[in-house]
């Protein structure tokens, strides 16, 4: 075990890991610290690559002790090329990191392993939260494995699997009308009433210590090294800011040099708070009114870590882009059937995003881009129009084209 402390990115408050926490007194997300200098003398690179089959595999760079750790086989997820695509953007090496299989099917789950362990081990019986939909499964999920109680609301338009997952699980699950944002003010308010444990994004410090573990990960299965640019599709941006910090302390304990990719955040133009404040040169994003896409994990009007998304961003010389939501859904199929991989929106727009950075003369061809496929497209099968001929027994089935 090697966290030490948890620390205020803002004002540099500290706070003693032991106890449940939520944000800094100045109303920052914390951050946890570890004890690298010793983690370093202990461990190896070499050692992590044997080890459990998922993402405790780096347990030392995460707070919770192996008894702690709630797991259902999360991270360690694939990398593979999409050759197809690349190639039709004269993109050498256009990889994708697949998220798509984690347990509840997105990348979520890290984050509720990591967060579901640390609550049950601080004590909290009842967790809290508002989400666009897969947060809501992986937590449910988790804290079902670990016995807590949880209480999710969700907007009403939210993924009707999503739904289902809480309600299988034993959540006890509202909808909303409204956003996430007006979901949070509901959950924020019943955790101040009944001492409910509000496990919303950024308002506990480990969901992004379990997210961060895709950046640990990457750079072990690139034979510790990084990409030259990661592109992201960012709501709350947690996952961005996770393998950032991944990077910063494997750099902190000598496991890689000072080399950095390029730190991209997408956004669909409906919802584009960070864009927006990328193109101003601000350090934070203002609240977006009426935000709209149909890429529900990146519909978030103003994310709590704006200014460590922002952050990374400008110290890689990254960059904040927007898509349209017909370039989402056409790169969602597109992708499907030159490459054979089932993306989910958000990493549509990922993909998308990179296609328009090459249109305007952003990306160089021999630049190795890694996107994250934050979940897998198979919980967003109403995406797809499927208007398919029925043909009857005594009818001939045709060759293709015909
Ligand atoms: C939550 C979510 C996102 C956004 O993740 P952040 O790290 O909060 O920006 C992207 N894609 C999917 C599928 C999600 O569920
Ligand atoms: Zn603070």
């Amino acid at each position: 075990m090697y966290l030490t402390h948890l620390e205020c990115p803002r004002c540099n408050a500290t706070y003693e890991p032991d106890r449940l926490h939520n944000l800094c007194a100045c109303k920052s997300p914390l951050l946890a610290r570890y004890d690298l200098d010793t983690l370093a003398d202990d461990v190896q690179r070499s050692d992590m690559e044997r080890g459990r089959d998922d993402m405790w595999r780096f347990a030392a760079f995460l707070p919770a002790a192996e008894s702690d750790i709630i797991s259902l086989g999360e991270g360690m997820t694939p990398l593979y090329e999409l050759d197809g695509l690349g190639g039709a953007l004269g993109i050498e090496s256009l990889m994708i990191k697949d998220e798509g299989y984690n347990p509840t099917g997105t990348f979520k789950a890290r984050g509720a392993s990591c967060g579901i362990s640390m609550a049950s081990r601080l004590g909290a019986e009842c967790v809290a939260m508002p989400t666009a939909g897969n947060a809501g499964g992986a937590w449910s999920a988790y804290a079902a494995r670990a016995g807590l109680d949880c209480v999710i609301a969700m907007p009403e338009d939210a993924p009707e699997i999503t739904m289902k997952e809480c309600v299988l699980y034993g959540a006890h699950t509202y909808l909303v009308r409204g956003l996430i944002s007006d979901a949070g003010k509901l959950i924020n308010n019943a955790c101040e009433k009944y001492g409910w444990f509000d496990v919303s994004t950024l308002k506990e410090p480990y969901r992004i210590e379990g997210k961060k573990t895709m950046g640990l990960e990457l750079a072990m299965q690139l034979g510790w090294r990084v990409p030259d640019v990661i592109v992201y599709p960012a709501g709350g941006g947690v996952g961005l800011i996770g393998i950032w910090k991944a990077l910063d302390e494997l750099q902190q304990v000598g496991w890689i040099g000072e080399e950095r990719p390029r730190m991209v955040a997408v956004q669909a133009e409906g919802c584009a708070p960070l864009v927006e404040a990328f193109e101003r040169g601000d350090t934070e994003s203002n609240f977006w009114d009426n935000a709209e896409t149909l890429a529900g994990g990146i519909r978030v009007p103003k994310a709590l870590g704006d200014f460590l998304v922002l952050e990374a961003v400008y110290a890689s010389d990254g960059c904040a882009v927007s898509v349209t939501e017909d370039a989402i859904v056409d790169t969602m199929r597109r992708v499907a059937r030159v490459d054979g991989a089932f993306l989910c929106p958000e990493a549509a727009a990922a993909v998308a995003g990179v296609a328009r950075m090459r249109e305007d003369g952003d990306l160089e061809s021999d630049e190795e881009v890694m996107i994250i496929n934050t979940g897998s497209g198979l919980k967003y099968s109403d995406l797809v129009e499927s208007d398919l001929p029925c043909i009857d027994k005594d009818e001939a089935i045709l060759p293709p084209g015909e």
